[in-house]
């Protein structure tokens, strides 16, 4: 298995790391902040996780995953105020961010993230390895205490001979300090590790360096924190994340591991590319902001927006557009289609020399080991489709085999195709004994019942072959 590293700009073998098939691969992956509905480049980069951690358990490793929800920051606490302003305020911050979260999991579930993989851990849960490793910051000399808040010290720790911009370019020459969570510029800033209190806000007391400092973390130190105490290993095999988070969130994560502990943090650092929505970056003021809600209401399938995403490089910029959606629904609707026909009893079945599973599935996962090439894994997905001779189908077991060695590597749920109702294969063997009638009017009539009951009807040398209509076309938008 071999991944993009940010850290050297260059594929990491994690056999290069002494690690093999059988050996625990510890992996850490930015999670959500919970403070309003995801959008659909969010979801993406949580998809392309759930790639990561499906394909190194294909590879054959053990994997210890684990994803944080930040559940308490600058903008979680703003949503809190404004949705629960009767509430108190650390009340209001987990009414808010519980609910945020309880849709996040369902929007997961929905584009296939398989959730009993991994390991989600709250911020608001784990204060206490936060404070732990704040400490040990400031022991080292890397942290100063200014206005009931403690920040990072970059000069110091710089002066230690350590390098801030690992991941990126730094310029040096500001060298304010902020509070901010977020900034743009790739600015050295000494940032902040603890937040004092505000009027208004929730908060944990915190006694350091004989200070009694209320207040709360600073979202960098949730994710260092959080992956060292849940992961119990450093360095961690491998930290994931969107490349939006790559300066300065990564790159505090990183300053802030080696101030604690004086040890790397993470051997491999892996970015997910940016979505854009018609060639721009996704924004409110442009209406060009979409969530998977969104998406639905206009008739998609959520599991379409994954194969749209799987049809890039998780590195690569991916441009989403309603037309691009439009195709990813079709292929969507050609593979279910042929997951559908191991219940079309009447085709004729085909068993597989038993090699030709397992040679397809290798294919596949090798396409993914080598730096989750969902693209290459798809050709040898769709040639292995078309070779499939018109009214034929796979028997049962292999069927079964075949779709959940599918899903296990991709998540496109090929096994979870239901087979259709008696009172719809009551009205296909009505219209076939019509046609055998030459009752074409009547035939025609039960052709249009099923139809409406959401089936197309061909007719195969074996019989009728039925095909879902779901995943037709969408009504075009605008
Ligand atoms: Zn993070």
């Amino acid at each position: 298995m071999k991944l993009t590293n940010t850290l050297t700009s260059k594929h990491t073998e994690l056999s290069e790391l002494g690690l093999n098939p059988g050996d625990t691969v510890t992996l850490y992956s930015c999670g959500p902040t919970v403070y309003n509905h995801v959008h659909i480049g969010n979801l993406r980069t949580f998809i392309a996780d759930d790639m990561l951690r499906r394909n190194l358990i294909a590879a054959g490793y053990k994997v210890n995953a684990v994803m944080n929800i930040t559940d308490v920051d600058d903008k979680t606490i703003a949503k809190s105020q404004t949705e629960h302003p009767d509430l108190g305020p650390m009340e209001a911050l987990i009414e808010t961010t519980r609910a945020y979260e309880a849709i996040f999991m369902s929007d997961l579930a929905a584009v296939g993230v398989d959730t009993s993989i991994f390991t989600i851990v709250r911020a608001t849960e784990q204060i206490g390895p936060m404070q732990a490793m704040i400490a040990d910051i400031m022991k080292h000399g890397f942290a100063y205490i200014a206005e009931g808040s403690v920040y990072f010290d970059l000069a110091k720790y710089q002066a230690a001979g350590n390098t801030y911009g690992q991941l990126i370019n730094v310029d040096f020459s500001p060298q304010a300090r902020v509070d901010n969570d977020e900034y743009d510029k790739n600015e050295a800033r000494d940032f902040v590790l603890w937040k004092g209190m505000k009027e208004g806000e929730p908060f944990w007391e915190f006694a350091l360096d004989g200070h009694d400092l209320p207040g709360r973390p600073g979202w960098h130190i949730e994710c260092s924190a959080m992956a060292l105490a849940n992961l119990h290993t450093q360095p961690i095999t491998i930290h994931s994340g969107g490349i939006d988070l790559k300066f300065p969130h990564h790159e505090n994560e990183i300053a802030q591991t080696i101030g604690a502990t004086g040890q790397p943090f993470t051997q491999i650092f892996t970015h997910h590319g940016h979505l854009f929505v018609d060639g721009r970056k996704m924004s409110k003021s442009l209406d060009n902001f979409y969530t998977l809600e969104d998406i639905v209401a206009e008739g998609y399938h959520p599991l379409a927006f994954r194969l749209l995403t799987l049809q890039a490089s998780h590195t690569s910029e991916l441009n989403f557009s309603w037309d691009s959606l439009d195709a990813a629904q079709n292929s969507l609707g050609s593979l279910y289609g042929w997951a559908d026909l191991r219940h079309q009893t009447n085709l004729s079945e085909l068993r597989f020399e038993p090699s030709v599973i397992d040679d397809t599935l290798d294919h596949m996962t090798q396409a993914l080991a080598d730096d989750l090439s969902s693209t290459a894994a798809l050709a040898v997905l769709y040639r292995f489709v078309a070779e499939l001779a018109p009214g034929m189908r796979y028997d049962e077991e292999d069927s079964a085999e075949l779709f959940g060695r599918i899903d296990a590597l991709l998540g496109l749920g090929l096994s979870d195709r239901s087979d259709i109702n008696a009172d719809q294969k009551k009205l296909i063997a009505e219209r076939q004994t019509a046609r055998e009638a030459k009752d074409y009017a009547a035939s025609d009539r039960f052709r249009a019942q099923l139809e409406r009951r959401g089936l197309e009807i061909s007719d195969t040398p074996n019989g009728p072959r039925w095909r879902r209509l779901e995943l037709t076309k969408p009504e075009k938008i605008n």
